[in-house]
């Protein structure tokens, strides 16, 4: 492959795009790769594309490489298996419905379960043709809420998905870790640096289920990870360690009182000390009850009001709770919405008007942590006024716990109770044992080896394909541009020409040639008109690993080598560049 920089269809910009908030986004619109054709829709151009293929063409290797068989789907599919398996409705805004001329349903496929379930089913009848593992590489359709951060979170992006089809659980445990073996493999030759981490099931519904995240500061997932012990775990799946119940048979009685001018956590905790002295301890702002008002649509469309109960040193944290109500939708109260709950005291909420058991119905969920015997200040449900040395189980009771409170470094984690420390991901990969749910809704069986039909146990896989060419941008960029690993550069090398000098061009083209003949993937910078400052921006905004300059040197028949990731240069004589560098691109 020979691409010169003279014809290639590419522009370099040298200003970063308005619209980029993450290196990944701003170095591939920089450097040419992409373009974006709507919010969450881009196209790829010539270099990009070649990135995406190597991407993908590594992705496909590991998975043929595993037994795993690709078919393909069509992206448009009919309403009705998505109706059966109620997701129709439960993906709620995220679908992209439409209807053909004759106003029949279809969708834009999120996801493919519903499909491959038929697919087996339509094929397959007995324990004997299990397991099978299937997969596709293809493009998916999600109305994001947050398109953002470029091709990092489409609206139209690429997955491969794999789905694994067992008899037993012990055959999916199997499948699973086979998947996650080739995963490791996968993602280890496309260059990146990962964690793998225990996910919540999510949208999916089901048991087991781990990702695979890409660390990086503009990683949309927070993960946290023990000190200790190997427990590791998406912020979205930690299950609280929850204390012990405390005896509260001396605990003083709860009181009411003024607390004027106390609108934060933090002024409320200091009015207390100073007026409510707690006598063994100052009271900390972990000691008040913050209760937060959401409304939860459904995917019906229908609404209802939720109380969460958090320690007051702790937010809600709205990613952990859109994972917990999904497919609920849960949003901060707003103020049309709080005159219709007269019970309901801005500011000064309390738990004692909260419940499903109470007048107002409202359902009240807390944090794990506040158990029986915690004492607690909180709203009085009267203006300027909080509760004093409430305690839960004794003055009040939840309908539940949630894990919706914000997770913090230094928590204890549930395997060993050391500390953890917390990091930011990009999930490029989710493993996932399904179970019987798609298996039953669409009512795939097979017969096992009693002649009786059983239902199959499902696992399902992805990879974000086109996500993870900005993940690894994401890892490897430095200040000048970007920095492939070689298995999925553009090019080996960008042969730069420099000068005015005719011989340099000749000489430039001709060992441009003899690299192609030895097998390796050039980009000649053969343009006459750019300066050499121009040249050498492109080829670092570009991030070829091997940069080969044939310019000034030649007439002291040397030539330079430089490796993009390290900076470093070394001059090589004419007669030997060749060899070298085919030895450092195969190194
Ligand atoms: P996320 O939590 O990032 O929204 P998800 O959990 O919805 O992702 P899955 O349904 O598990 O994603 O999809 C499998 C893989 O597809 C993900 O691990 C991710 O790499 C990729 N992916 C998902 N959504 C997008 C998107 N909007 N744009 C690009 N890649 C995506
Ligand atoms: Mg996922």
């Amino acid at each position: 492959m020979l691409l010169r920089m003279s014809s290639l269809f590419l522009r370099t910009l040298r200003e970063d795009p308005a619209d980029a908030e993450v290196p990944s986004h701003r170095l591939l619109v920089r450097a040419g790769y992409v373009r974006r054709i709507a919010p969450g829709v881009f196209s790829w151009l010539p270099l990009g594309y070649m990135v995406y293929r190597n991407v993908e063409r590594i992705v496909r290797a590991e998975m043929d490489a595993a037994g795993f068989q690709e078919v393909h789907f069509p992206a448009l599919l009919p309403r009705e298996p998505f109706e059966v398996t109620n997701r129709w409705t439960e993906y709620g805004d995220n679908l992209f419905r439409l209807q053909d001329r004759r106003k029949n349903d279809f969708l834009l496929g999120p996801t493919h379960e519903e499909m491959f379930t038929l697919m087996v089913k339509a094929e397959y009848s007995s324990y004997k043709d299990l397991p099978v593992s299937l997969y596709q590489i293809q493009t998916k359709y999600r109305d994001e809420a947050r398109p953002r951060a470029g091709i990092l979170r489409g609206r139209e992006f690429v997955m491969k998905d794999s789905y694994s089809f067992d008899i037993d659980d012990a055959g999916l445990q199997v499948s699973y870790d086979k998947h996650r073996d080739s995963y490791i493999s996968l993602f280890g030759r496309l260059g990146l640096d990962f964690v793998i981490v225990s996910a919540q099931s999510g949208a999916m519904g089901g048991s087991a289920s781990e990702e695979f995240l890409a660390p990086c500061d503009s990683g949309e997932d927070t993960y946290v990870r023990c000190s200790t012990c190997d427990y590791a775990a998406n912020v979205e799946a930690i299950i609280t360690p929850v204390p012990a119940a405390i005896p509260f048979d001396g605990a003083p009685a709860a009181h009411v009182e003024e607390t004027p001018n106390t609108p934060t956590i933090e002024s409320l905790v200091a009015h207390s000390n100073e007026y409510q002295p707690r006598g063994d301890r100052p009271w900390a702002a972990a000691d008040t009850l913050k209760n937060v008002v959401l409304t939860v649509t459904l995917p019906d469309g229908s609404t209802y009001p939720l109380v969460v109960g958090v320690p007051g040193d702790r937010e809600v944290d709205m990613k952990r709770l859109e994972a917990v109500l999904h497919p609920g939708v849960p949003v901060p109260m707003e103020e049309a919405e709080f005159v219709k709950h007269p019970a309901l005291v801005k500011g000064y909420i309390g738990p004692e008007v909260l419940g499903e058991e109470s007048a107002s119905g409202i359902r009240f969920v807390v944090d794990p942590r506040i158990v029986d015997g915690t004492r607690w200040i909180t709203g009085a449900n009267l203006p300027g006024r909080h509760v004093f040395e409430l305690v839960m189980g004794r003055d009040f009771t939840a309908d539940g716990t949630i894990e919706a409170a914000e997770v913090k470094p230094g928590d204890l984690c549930p395997a060993c109770g050391s500390a953890l420390a917390m990091a930011r991901g990009i999930e490029i990969g989710h493993i996932f044992q399904l179970g019987r749910k798609y298996a039953e809704a669409l009512d795939l069986k097979v017969l096992d080896e009693n002649g009786k039909q059983v239902t199959v146990t499902m696992g399902s896989y992805g990879v974000g394909v086109s996500r993870a060419v900005a993940a690894i941008a994401e890892q490897t960029f430095d200040e000048l541009g970007l920095v492939w690993p070689r298995e999925v550069a553009p090019a080996d090398v960008h042969l730069v020409a420099t000068g005015k000098d005719d011989a340099v061009y000749a000489h430039a083209e001709n060992l441009a040639s003899e690299l192609v003949a030895a097998g390796l993937r050039v980009i000649l910078d053969d343009r006459r008109q750019a300066s050499p400052g121009v040249k050498f921006k492109d080829s670092e905004l570009i991030g070829v690993p091997t940069i080969v300059v044939v310019g000034k040197g030649l007439v002291d028949g040397v030539l330079e080598i430089k490796d993009r990731a390290t900076g470093e240069r070394i001059e090589v004589a004419v007669g030997e560049a060749l060899d070298r560098i085919v030895s450092v691109c195969r190194a």
